[in-house]
C-alpha cells in the first residue's frame, strides 16, 4: 500500500536551523514517498503564552517556509490545522483514551512546564499529545518525518492507536517515527549540550537571519578542548554539532564530513568551512521564502489545502465515531 506521510511544525516561534535540517530540508524527498499531509500546527503553538500578531506572522513564515523547502502543492497537501475542525473534534475524543500518568511522563512536557510558574501551566500543554496523536489518525499516516525530540510522541500515539484498535477492532492505522540519520537532533551552538529550540532563543540560528548574522554566529559557537575535528558527542558535543550541521549542508554522512577535515587543525578554519556551507544552503532558500512572502502565493494553497485534508479527515472521524457508539442520525 502506498505511505501516507504526515508532519507539521508549530508557529511557536521564529524558525531555526533545526527545524531546516531535521525536516524542511527533506520535504522534496519526503513528499515523493506517498500522499503527503504538511500542516502548520498553529493549536500547538497556543499551548505556551504567544502574541496574536506573532502567531500570524509564524504561520505565514512556516508556509512560506515549506514552500520555499520544495514542497509542491500539486503533490502534497498543505494545510492550517485550526481550518480543518476535525482534528478539535477527534481530540475531544481520544483524550478519554490517553492517560494521565503517560502525558506527565513526556519529555517536552516536563521541559516546557519546569521553567513556568507552577500553578499556570496550560491545561493544553499537558494534553499536547493528544492533539498530535490526532493530527497523525486523522490521514492514516503510517510515516511520520519528525527530529529526534518527537519521537516519543509518536511512540504514545502508537501506544493509543494499538489501545484502540484492541478495544474496538482494526481502526486506526499504526504509525511509525523515521528520523534522518544526519540532522534529526541539532543542538544549541551556545550550548551543544541542549537541543536548538524555536522557543528558546539560547544559540539559535534563525532561517530568516541574514548571511553576516548566521556567519558569525557560528564563528563564535562554543567548541571544545583540544584541536581535532572528530565526531565524539560525549567528549566534543560542540565540535560534533557543528561537523552534523556541515555534513547535512553537504548531503554527506558524518565519517565523510570528518575525513575532509583530517588535515585540519585550527578551529577556525573548520568554523568558517561551516559556515560557508550553511550559507550555500541558506542563501537560496532564504531567496524564495522572499518571493513567496511577496506574491503571497501561499494563501491560495493553504486554502485548497484545508479543503483536501478536511475530506480525509472527517472520513476519518465518522469511522472513529461509529466504533465507539456515537449515535449518527444524519
Ligand atoms: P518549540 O521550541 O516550540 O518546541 P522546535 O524548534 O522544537 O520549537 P517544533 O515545532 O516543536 O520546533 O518541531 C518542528 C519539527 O522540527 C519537529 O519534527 C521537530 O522534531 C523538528 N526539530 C525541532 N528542533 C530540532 C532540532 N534541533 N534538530 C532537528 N530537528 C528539530
Ligand atoms: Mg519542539
Amino acid at each position: 500500500m502506498a505511505h501516507r506521510i504526515l508532519t507539521g511544525i508549530k508557529p511557536t516561534g521564529q524558525l531555526t536551523l533545526g527545524n531546516y535540517l531535521g525536516v524542511l530540508k527533506h520535504l522534496p524527498k519526503i513528499q515523493n514517498d506517498g500522499e503527503s499531509f504538511i500542516f502548520i500546527a498553529d493549536l500547538h503553538a497556543l499551548t505556551l503564552p504567544i502574541e496574536p500578531n506573532d502567531l500570524k506572522q509564524n504561520s505565514i513564515d512556516i508556509a512560506a517556509f515549506y514552500l520555499a523547502a520544495g514542497l509542491d502543492p500539486n503533490k502534497a497537501t498543505l494545510f492550517l490545522q485550526s481550518s480543518v475542525s476535525t482534528h478539535a473534534e477527534l481530540n475531544a475524543i481520544m483524550q478519554n483514551y490517553l492517560y494521565m500518568g503517560e502525558l506527565s511522563r513526556m519529555t517536552q512536557f516536563k521541559d516546557k512546564s519546569s521553567k513556568m510558574n507552577q500553578n499556570s501551566i496550560g491545561l493544553g500543554l499537558f494534553a499536547y499529545p493528544v492533539l498530535m496523536a490526532c493530527d497523525i489518525i486523522l490521514y492514516d499516516a503510517d510515516i511520520v518525518p519528525v527530529g529526534e525530540d518527537q519521537v516519543q510522541h509518536v511512540e504514545l500515539t502508537r501506544d493509543l492507536v494499538n489501545r484502540f484498535n484492541n478495544r474496538y477492532g482494526e481502526t486506526l492505522v499504526l504509525p511509525k517515527a523515521v528520523m534522518q540519520k544526519v540532522g534529526a537532533r541539532i543542538m544549541s551552538l551556545s550550548d551543544p549540550n541542549k537541543k536548538m529550540s524555536k522557543s528558546d532563543p539560547k544559540g539559535d540560528i534563525y532561517l530568516k537571519d541574514d548571511l553576516k548574522t548566521i556567519r558569525k554566529k557560528i564563528m563564535s559557537a562554543v567548541t571544545d578542548m583540544g584541536d581535532e575535528i572528530k565526531y565524539d558527542q560525549v567528549n566534543k558535543p560542540g565540535i560534533s554539532n557543528l561537523l552534523t550541521i556541515y555534513a547535512c549542508c553537504k548531503d554527506l554522512t558524518i565519517q565523510e564530513a570528518e575525513n575532509q577535515f583530517k588535515e585540519c587543525h585550527r578551529y577556525g578554519d573548520f568554523k568558517k568551512a561551516v559556515a560557508d556551507a550553511v550559507c550555500d544552503e541558506l542563501e537560496p532558500f532564504q531567496k524564495r521564502y522572499q518571493e513567496i512572502i511577496e506574491n503571497k502565493s501561499y494563501i491560495d494553497v493553504l486554502k485548497q489545502g484545508a479543503i483536501k485534508a478536511k475530506k480525509v479527515a472527517d472520513a476519518t472521524l465518522i469511522k472513529v465515531k461509529k466504533k465507539v457508539g456515537l449515535l449518527d442520525v444524519e
